[in-house]
């Protein structure tokens, strides 16, 4: 095991419903560092590109219409195995299949607007970091 970065998103749906304490104490609970975060506004082109496995898919302009409707916090988080390990924290991607416990069990209550993205893999969470916060 290794020391990982990776980039999670704490997503509009989140912000909106003041959820961000509870999500961010899990975090840290699991014993992960927040090394930097800021609030920002996405725009169109950069959905385009950081979910360009799924733009093709039709759920992909509602998914940008919520992407886009409000800010999100944007963060790199450090740990032990913290890019499977913030995985398992989140939960699925489908609603009804993320079990009790996980931030996506206990706070999504639909598949696309879900609380919080994570990366999937080491190699993206380089990318992903890169992408919103230049490093
Ligand atoms: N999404 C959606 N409908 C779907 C699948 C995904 O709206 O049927 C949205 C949802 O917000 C999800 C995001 O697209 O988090 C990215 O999908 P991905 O398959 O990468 O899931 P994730 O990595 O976020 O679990
Ligand atoms: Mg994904």
């Amino acid at each position: 095991m290794a020391i990982e970065r990776t980039y999670i998103m704490l997503k509009p749906d989140c912000v909106e419903r003041g959820l961000m304490g509870q999500v961010i104490s899990r975090i840290e609970n699991k014993n992960y560092r927040i090394v930097d975060a800021k609030m920002m506004t996405l725009e169109e082109p950069v959905l385009r590109e950081h979910y360009a496995h799924i733009a093709d898919k039709p759920f992909f302009p509602d998914l940008v219409r919520y992407m886009t409707s409000g800010p999100v916090l944007a963060m790199i988080v450090e740990g032990e195995n913290a890019v499977k390990g913030m995985r398992i924290l989140m939960g699925a991607t489908k609603f009804e299949e993320a079990t009790a416990g996980t931030i996506r069990g206990d706070f999504a209550c639909s598949t696309s607007e879900n609380i919080i993205h994570g990366s999937d893999s080491v190699e993206n969470a380089e990318i992903e970091i890169r992408r919103f916060f230049g490093c």
